[in-house]
């Protein structure tokens, strides 16, 4: 990764006697974009034939030489003129690794796999949604190939099973992020880092589990009733599983009844408790909306009183925004903090067997997707949200709503 900065008179550049010479036939298929130089290049990679560990040093200075080979064709070629008064002004030392090793697990996710063998897995644990991303073995020298293919599936999500998070081999093993058992192309796509994440957050509460029971991840896996607790466990937490519902006996929602003061763009209170955090990336069903500045509330009510204790809130996260990049023109569309989507101000009140209300919650700020409200035990025959302030955006949107005792 190279940044470079603007200054206000021409700036020569020489290049090292060790640079590569870059020629428009290596970057044919590799593009510089003379309105955007200061920052790149995802495309200048090595490694695939190479040990991408045992190999560093030598790939870091390879990688180094292509650099400044590169930059002496942006500044001498002659064809960005708006390189002239630019200066390279950070290059990364520490070459990041696309793709290493991977242990092999239980199960070894594939292609076929993500392109629709997912439905098959009773151990899905989380989802990944970016596209098959192959990238030459050879890197950048592979001049007459692009610097990636990318392979969109027929849906954007998939899930990801438990049985590729820990080692066949040694039984207390468990891997988080890009090293889970994955082929080398269903890996171009779950090693992106939202999907690590997810991948994190499974394995984090299966190994809670794996302790507190004394069992190994593959005897959790073999017993359908601690699969399902995972299953579950990981539901609570805001994680997304295609195709597997709320069914935690804590929950009250389901069996209140919901009303709103409004629903916004065709959704419904009742979307708050579908038990589904995710159906599509277009459809309003896995939550409720509403417009922010009126204020609006959603109730859930019980036939009788209802002992809870515990009320979790899932919020809409925001767009996808926010990415690490130097490249300004995305820079310009990024919200650097809060996502407006995220319900700001908000409060949760009981309503009691004999219609006096109490406060459970008063929140300001909020800038979290999950909120966990922890009160003392109240008999209530309601409870009631109530929505001051988004973080900017026009609706309101609770994704799920839970009620424990
Ligand atoms: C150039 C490049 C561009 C990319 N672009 C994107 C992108 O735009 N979007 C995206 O989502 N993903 C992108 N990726 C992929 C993504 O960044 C990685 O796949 C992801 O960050 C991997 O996360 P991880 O936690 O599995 O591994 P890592 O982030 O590598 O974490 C492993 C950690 O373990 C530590 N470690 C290693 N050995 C030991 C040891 N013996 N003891 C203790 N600690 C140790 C390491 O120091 C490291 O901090 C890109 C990758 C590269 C290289």
């Amino acid at each position: 990764m190279i940044t470079s900065r603007e200054y206000d008179k021409p700036m020569p550049f020489q290049p090292p006697t060790w640079a590569k010479k870059i020629t428009a036939e290596h970057l044919k298929l590799r593009r510089i974009s003379d309105k955007s130089l200061e920052y790149g290049y995802w495309w200048i990679e090595l490694g695939g034939v190479y040990d991408a560990i045992r190999d560093n040093e030598q790939l870091r200075f390879e990688l180094l030489s292509i650099v400044m080979g590169i930059w002496d064709y942006v500044k001498n070629s002659g064809k960005f003129p708006n390189a002239a008064n630019r200066v390279l002004e950070t290059i990364g030392m520490v070459p990041g690794r696309r793709d290493t090793y991977r242990l092999v697990g239980d199960h070894v996710i594939t292609q076929l796999d993500i392109e629709g063998g997912w439905k098959q897995f009773d151990d899905a644990i989380a989802v990944g949604g970016w596209p098959m991303d192959d990238h030459p073995a050879e890197g950048f020298w592979a001049s007459d190939r692009r610097g990636c293919r990318q392979i969109h599936g027929k849906q954007p999500y998939y899930n990801i099973p438990f049985g590729c998070l820990y080692s066949k081999k040694i039984t207390n093993l468990m891997m988080a992020g890009r090293n889970i058992s994955a082929s080398h192309v269903a890996f171009t796509s779950t090693r992106v880092m939202s999907t690590c994440a997810a991948i994190g957050q499974a394995v984090g509460t299966a190994a809670a589990m794996c302790l507190d029971a004394d069992i190994s991840p593959a005897r959790l896996r073999a017993d359908k009733t601690m699969l399902k607790r995972l299953q579950q466990e990981l539901l609570r937490d805001n994680q997304t599983i295609l195709d597997i519902k709320n069914e935690d006996s804590r929950d009250l929602a389901p069996k209140a009844k919901v009303t709103a003061s409004e629903s916004a763009l065709e959704s419904k209170p009742e979307n708050a408790i579908s038990g589904i955090l995710l159906d599509g990336p277009k459809t309003n069903r896995n939550r409720w909306l509403a417009t922010a500045a009126a204020k609006p509330w959603l109730k859930l009510e019980w036939n009788a009183p209802v002992r809870i204790s515990q009320v979790r809130l899932a919020f809409d996260g925001g767009k996808r925004r926010l990415t690490q990049t130097g490249q300004q023109s995305v820079i310009k569309t990024m919200v650097v903090g809060v996502q407006p989507e995220l319900v700001r101000d908000y409060t949760i009140t009981a309503i009691l067997p004999d219609g006096s209300e109490r406060p459970l919650a008063e929140v300001t700020n909020n800038y979290q997707a999950l909120r966990v409200h922890t009160f003392d035990s109240v008999n209530a025959k309601a409870v009631r949200i109530d929505i001051a302030a988004t973080n900017g955006a026009e609706h309101a949107i609770i994704r799920e709503v839970r009620v424990e005792s």
